[in-house]
């Protein structure tokens, strides 16, 4: 991979989404098991879905752009995997990517301003705030990580990892809440006691990410 430690380009976007469409693969039975806790126990096969779908046009996609790979993951999203959850992963992706525009690499700044400005999409179709017990639970503090990172200068590997570090914490946030949100609320009290689904997939992605660069600077 040609890029160097303070920028992402289309090869380690594109080997980011398709090792995360494998890593939430591996994981389709937990992911499932938590949301059949609280909602209908689709969310893993939901997810792989949309991300199979990705990682095969990838696949036979040469030379995307950043903006191409987020396009490419948003239209799994949008179009496999439909329901509210697919329809607000699909607009953070999609936004994300038009925050990237044309550009053929992005650094540690233009990841934070995407991701702050697709979880702010996100939050806004789904009506949801941070304490709801939602993906947003993952994804607010991930895109505060990345703003951070991007003001303290640190390089993409380091901004990677505070970004899945936060989601994850985000995560474990949202056992202990009860549900507002999606089909969970239904569930009361029985939400408590188990992590959030889809903020569960939110911090699969990012650690995938982090660690598929961590590899690329191995190398
Ligand atoms: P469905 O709820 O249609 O079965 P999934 O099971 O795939 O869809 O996804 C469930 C996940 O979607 C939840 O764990 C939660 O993170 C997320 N979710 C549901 N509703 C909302 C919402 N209004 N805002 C943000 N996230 C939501
Ligand atoms: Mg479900």
């Amino acid at each position: 991979m040609t890029s160097n430690g303070t920028q992402l380009d289309g090869r380690d976007w594109k080997a980011m989404v398709i090792a995360a469409a494998d890593a939430v693969e591996q994981q389709v039975d937990e992911l499932s098991r938590l949301d059949a806790a609280v909602g209908d126990g689709d969310h893993g096969v939901n997810v792989v879905t949309a991300m199979s779908y990705a990682r095969n046009e990838l696949n036979t996609t040469d030379d995307p752009s950043p903006g191409d790979v987020m396009k490419i993951l948003a239209r799994g999203f949008l179009d496999e995997m439909g329901g509210a959850a697919g329809a607000l992963f699909g607009s953070l992706f999609r936004v994300v990517g038009r925050g990237f525009r044309d550009a053929d690499a992005t650094d540690v700044t233009q990841l934070a301003e995407a991701l702050g400005s697709g979880v702010e999409t996100v939050m806004l179709r789904g009506q949801t705030s941070p304490g709801d017990k939602t993906m947003v639970d993952a994804l607010v503090p991930a895109a505060a990580a990345a703003t951070e990172s991007a003001e303290a200068g640190a390089d993409v590997k380091d901004a990677l990892a505070a970004v899945a570090a936060a989601a994850r914490s985000g995560v474990e946030a949202t056992t202990s809440m009860p549900a507002f949100r999606g089909r969970a609320k239904y569930a009361g009290d029985k939400a408590v006691g188990v992590p959030d689904a889809g903020a569960t997939t939110v911090a699969i992605i990012f650690e995938t990410w982090a660690a598929t660069i961590v590899e690329r600077n191995d190398a």
